[in-house]
């Protein structure tokens, strides 16, 4: 379906804070061997003190990599923050903005995850914004209010810039729990975010990629990624393996 819609799908993975430099060393390997000639675009965001590693490893593939977070600042006394341009240093095209764990473990609000995405594209990198309801708010019935609130406070602040970013759908309780969102249930949100982004800006918003994230793997991805609105994976746990992710990659 996404070939209908000439929105190229993006599998994504994010390592959240695992790897270390040998065990990078075999994954990046595998992936970088299984990853010509795929209709998928793939990149791999990975924690920061990595990126050299990744750069030599995967330069000259087909395949990106990115961050998982960056500093809203440009420079300065930001202990322990990583900025956009430090993250371009390294060759990163893509960075997550928005992650669930980000919002609920480090206090992130809608207005920042908008300033962080702006702040991404003034540094030259796509971010991947990500939204997505609690268990306790899909069950209230707000599953819709809250995913248009998130996605509607970066799209305000982005202005004409809609058609640079990619949106992640992540149902928290989704993330890291094997349980998945049905495709229906699935395309139903991201059906709703594409009215939105249409409505806000019919050509940008007919492109812009809306992904799924949430306990994807090899098993269910098909079937995700066949909805209309489903046009790629940010892929957490299934990311650590190769041959999983590319069976993904696959899928697409
Ligand atoms: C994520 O962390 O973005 C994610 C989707 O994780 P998982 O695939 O492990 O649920």
């Amino acid at each position: 379906m996404n070939q209908t819609t000439r929105r190229r799908a993006l599998i994504a993975g994010n390592w959240k804070m695992n790897g270390g430099i040998a065990a990078n060393a075999v994954l990046l390997e595998g992936i970088r061997s299984g990853a010509n000639g795929l209709a998928a675009e793939l990149a791999v965001c990975v924690p920061a003190p990595y990126l050299a590693q990744v750069q030599a490893a995967l330069s000259g593939s087909p395949v990106a990599w990115g961050g998982q977070d960056l500093s809203l600042h440009a420079s300065g006394a930001y202990t322990g923050e990583v900025s956009g341009a430090m993250l371009r240093d390294f060759d990163c095209q893509f960075v997550i903005v928005g992650h669930s764990e980000r919002r609920s473990l480090h206090g992130e609000t809608d207005a920042i995850v908008a300033d962080k995405a702006r702040q991404a594209l003034a540094c030259g990198l796509t971010p991947i914004v990500c939204v997505g309801e609690t268990l306790e708010e899909r069950e209230a019935g707000h599953t819709d209010s809250v995913v248009s609130r998130q996605l509607m406070a970066v799209v305000s602040a982005l202005g004409q810039q809609l058609a640079k970013i990619v949106i992640a759908y992540e149902p928290v309780w989704a993330i890291g729990t094997g349980k998945t969102a049905t495709p229906e249930m699935a395309q139903q949100v991201h059906a709703q975010m594409r009215a939105l982004l249409v409505g806000v800006d019919p050509v940008a918003g007919r492109g812009v990629r809306l992904l799924y994230g949430g306990s994807m793997k090899p098993d269910n991805a098909r079937d995700l990624l066949a909805m209309d609105d489903i046009d790629g994976g940010l892929i957490g746990g299934a990311s650590l393996k190769a041959d999983d992710f590319l069976a993904i990659a696959k899928a697409a």
